[in-house]
């Protein structure tokens, strides 16, 4: 049985690190990391934890795993409009199974290298398997984007479809049927976020304030709105969907809920002022990254969402606490 050194030693520590940072001047191996940030620039940090049978069923692979607990550091770095730089990972393990290790570490370690990103530190435990990991990265400073800034007739957006996450769950839950091409589509979505780092360096120049969606579109749209103590109106038509849910659902009753409060997506909502929009839109759009326009921040508090020309009751939809006192 390998005790807890060998396993840093083994899976965690540099050697199976292929890439190497400037700015780490001491990484793994002492008593803590010592890191230099660039001149100019602040650190942006923030610190996810995955513990099992809660964030991600028993039986998910290693790798997703790992990519999960990586990817969705990386989206709040995203969020924030932050470059990517160190992250540590406090890992508590039940077995000493080498092979799960093995399949960790690797997928880690190539998403870490993916964002040219170093491991620099972390613990190791016994216990029920959970995994937490803090992230570090960098703006330049007072670029970071933060969700009390939007402003009234800011245009509202979002990157990517919305929803996805939501629709693997409620197939995987059997609330619904998919055909079996859109299950693997649809579980990759679930399992693998892409994080929309690139998209948030860009907003900084642009955007007004951020968010990712963790907890699902209008909930996390909220965040920006009572933070920037504004409101908002979306429409729903205008919300991007993946054809994944066009091929396989019908009904709306199932579909307005999935879209509006199924979380896990970890696409950026992000709010642009008019001054910025015909630029904002001419700079996307010579990239190959998807955003669309879904509404307008309003002076009203709360979040309205119109659909065939009506409000939507969100509060009958169990968003009471998004309704402004
Ligand atoms: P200490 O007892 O001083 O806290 P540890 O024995 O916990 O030190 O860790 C030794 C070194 O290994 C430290 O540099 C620590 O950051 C690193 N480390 C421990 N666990 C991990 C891990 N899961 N991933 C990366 N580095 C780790
Ligand atoms: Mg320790």
């Amino acid at each position: 049985m390998p005790s807890e050194f060998d396993i840093i030693r083994q899976y965690f520590s540099p050697q199976s690190i292929s890439q190497t940072r400037d700015d780490v001047i001491l990484g793994i191996g002492d008593d803590a990391a010592i890191l230099a940030v660039p001149d100019q620039h602040q650190l942006v940090q923030s610190v996810d934890t995955l513990v099992s049978g809660v964030h991600f069923p028993v039986a998910t692979s290693p790798e997703d795993i790992a990519y999960k607990a990586l990817a969705v550091n990386l989206s709040d770095m995203a969020a924030m409009g932050a470059k990517p730089a160190w992250f540590a990972l406090a890992i508590t393990l039940p077995t000493d199974d080498e092979e799960w290790l093995k399949a960790f570490s690797q997928s880690l370690l190539s998403l870490a290298e993916k964002y040219n990103m170093q491991l620099i530190g972390g613990d190791t435990t016994r216990g029920p398997l959970s995994i937490s990991i803090t992230i570090n990265g960098f703006v330049p400073t007072g670029k970071a984007l933060t969700r009390n800034t939007a402003r009234v007739t800011d245009k509202i957006y979002v990157s990517g479809c919305i929803g996805e996450a939501a629709l693997a769950l409620a197939a995987w839950q059997g609330q619904c049927l998919l055909n079996e091409e859109s299950i693997n589509v649809i579980n990759e979505k679930l399992n693998r976020p892409q994080p929309q780092v690139e998209l948030g360096l860009l907003l900084s120049d642009y955007a007004s304030a951020c968010i990712d969606i963790s907890d699902g579109l209008i909930a996390d749209l909220a965040h920006i709105t009572d933070n920037s103590q504004v409101g908002a109106r979306i429409i729903f038509e205008k919300i991007p969907l993946s054809k994944e849910f066009k091929q396989n659902l019908t009904d709306d009753a199932l579909i307005v809920p999935l879209v509006l409060s199924g979380g896990d997506d970890y696409q950026l909502c992000f709010t642009i002022p008019e001054k910025n929009n015909d630029e904002f839109k001419k700079i996307i759009k010579n990239t190959a990254i998807l955003v669309t326009c879904i509404g307008e921040i309003e002076k009203e508090s709360g979040v309205r969402c119109i659909k065939d020309n009506k409000e939507i009751n969100i509060s009958e939809m169990g968003y009471q606490h998004f309704i402004s006192d």
